[in-house]
């Protein structure tokens, strides 16, 4: 019987992998692709390397510092000043949208400047992402950013959306920047979450992946995909027919899939469960040019609906190591929800995504060298109303059949790489308290039941 068992060697299955290895706490890592990494993995073709779209580190945390520097050594990074845009109305306008509205048509300003001013600053505890932009920004910014851009990323109505997500991914402002962003164009540096980052000199995001996978000691038991959990015996079973007992198990599987193999009888209310978490997917598709392009931007944010892409990242700006000397390679993203769309309709938006990847960068079929289309099946949970009100009661449910379920799809949350890691290590942290305190127990227990005579 393993001690732990981790189920995904994605960044949180492998920091907490990491973590219980500093603990000497033995465990067995099980993965159902034929490697580590999940969301994290690259793709290699032609000379050009794609991750499942941009993944940039946003580095706050100087314990993650240090992780980074012991697993990978923080020489093999760059450290980048974000340059992003919003493209909208024919014009190129500098992120965040909410401080930069400098060349978009008058009307749009005015708009923009006269919701902000008139904005539902009384609504106290708005409940939808809706209400809670009405509040924040006004019905301008609502038009002409945060509802269209959201729509898209989402692929959800708003008014089903809870606002718990923003906090730190929608940055605030004032009527003063907005008015100063009327007149000047410059990017801001400092605003929001990811105004740097780090990003691997070579080999792409998945570099750091290896750089870990080197500083654990036990192997990644790839190619097992788990088909069924006995939470009562304490029994993981994989569709290669393998099978496994735990003591305590560490999940990274998105939490829907989990609660939906979790066996009866115990289990039925997670089995019902599962069918209640939304998640969205997306489509990546990337493609390299033998030409040059001339937008200097890492990223562009793209909320109108003509565009069927929610966002253009330029891979030859985040790093030149991704593609071959003198070419350049884009990815554009968009996203659906899977049991609402069929799949030619998806068939349909990844042609339409190209060919308007193509007409906005004036470029054709010719410049074409590569064509690389990555599916992310889980990429953006939905923060609804019923994932606030029972989450929390889920998870700690859980917990209480010593089933830890971490990490950005294992706790259906938004997180960062940064937050794979801090939920690796603080899963770590609580199996080592948990241990502490069951040797104790015994010990104490031991004791108890001993004659004193015999202790003396
Ligand atoms: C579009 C998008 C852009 C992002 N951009 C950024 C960014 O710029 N910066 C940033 O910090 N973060 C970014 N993130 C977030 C980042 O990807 C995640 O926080 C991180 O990768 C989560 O790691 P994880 O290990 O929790 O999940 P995952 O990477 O999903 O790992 C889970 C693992 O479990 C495995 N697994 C699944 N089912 C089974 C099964 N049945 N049996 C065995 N194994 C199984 C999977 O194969 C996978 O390896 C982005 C996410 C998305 C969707």
């Amino acid at each position: 019987m393993a001690d732990v068992i981790i189920l995904g060697a994605g960044l949180t299955g492998l920091s907490a992998a990491y973590h219980l290895d500093a603990q000497g706490i033995e465990y067995t890592i099980f993965e159902k692709s034929d490697r580590a990494g999940g969301l994290l993995k690259s793709a290699y073709d032609a000379g050009y390397t794609f991750d499942h779209t941009g993944h940039f580190l946003h580095v706050s945390d100087e314990g993650f510092k240090i992780f980074l520097d012991q697993t990978i050594g923080l020489s093999s990074f760059d450290i980048i000043q974000r340059r992003s845009g919003i493209f909208s109305h024919n014009a190129l306008t500098q992120y965040p949208f909410q401080m930069n509205l400098h060349g978009l048509p008058t009307a749009v300003i005015a708009e923009c400047i006269e919701g902000f001013v008139k904005r539902h600053r009384q609504t106290k505890d708005p409940q939808t992402f809706y209400a809670w932009v009405l509040k924040h920004f006004g019905h301008g910014f609502g038009k002409h950013f945060f509802f269209s851009y959201n729509k898209k990323i989402l692929a959800y109505n708003l008014k089903k959306v809870h606002p718990a997500w923003t906090g730190r991914f929608v940055p605030s402002t004032t009527l003063h920047d907005i008015i100063e962003g009327c007149f000047d164009k410059k990017e801001r540096s400092g605003i929001g979450y990811n105004s740097s980052f780090y990003y691997p000199k070579q080999g792409g995001i998945e570099s750091i992946v290896k750089g870990i996978t080197h500083k654990i000691t036990q192997p990644i038991k790839s190619l097992h995909d788990v088909s069924a959990i006995d939470p009562t015996a304490r029994i993981v079973y994989f569709t290669n027919g393998h099978s496994e007992t735990y003591k305590t198990l560490v999940s990274t599987l998105p939490l829907n899939r989990l609660l939906a193999i979790l066996k009866a009888p115990s289990s039925t209310t997670f089995n019902q469960a599962a069918q209640y978490l939304i998640h969205n997917s997306v489509v990546n598709i990337n493609l390299g040019f033998n030409t040059i392009i001339p937008v200097d931007k890492h990223w562009i944010y793209f909320p109108e609906e003509e565009y069927p892409f929610y966002r253009l990242g330029f891979w030859h700006n985040v790093s030149k190591s991704l593609v071959p000397a003198n070419h350049t390679a884009v990815y554009g993203e968009f996203s659906y929800i899977a049991d609402r769309t069929k799949p030619d309709r998806v068939k349909k938006l990844i042609d339409q995504t190209t060919s308007k990847i193509l007409d906005f960068l004036q470029l054709s079929d010719q410049h074409k060298t590569v064509e690389k289309i990555l599916h992310l099946e889980h990429a953006y949970v939905i923060y609804d109303t019923w994932r606030e009100n029972h989450l929390q009661t889920l998870l700690s449910s859980l917990t209480a059949f010593n089933i830890h379920s971490i990490g950005r799809y294992g706790a259906w949350k938004y997180s960062s790489m940064q937050e794979a890691y801090q939920d690796g290590k603080a899963v770590a942290a609580i199996i080592k308290n948990n241990l502490e305190r069951t040797t104790s127990r015994a010990q104490k227990g031991a004791t108890r039941g001993r004659n004193p005579a015999a202790i003396l």
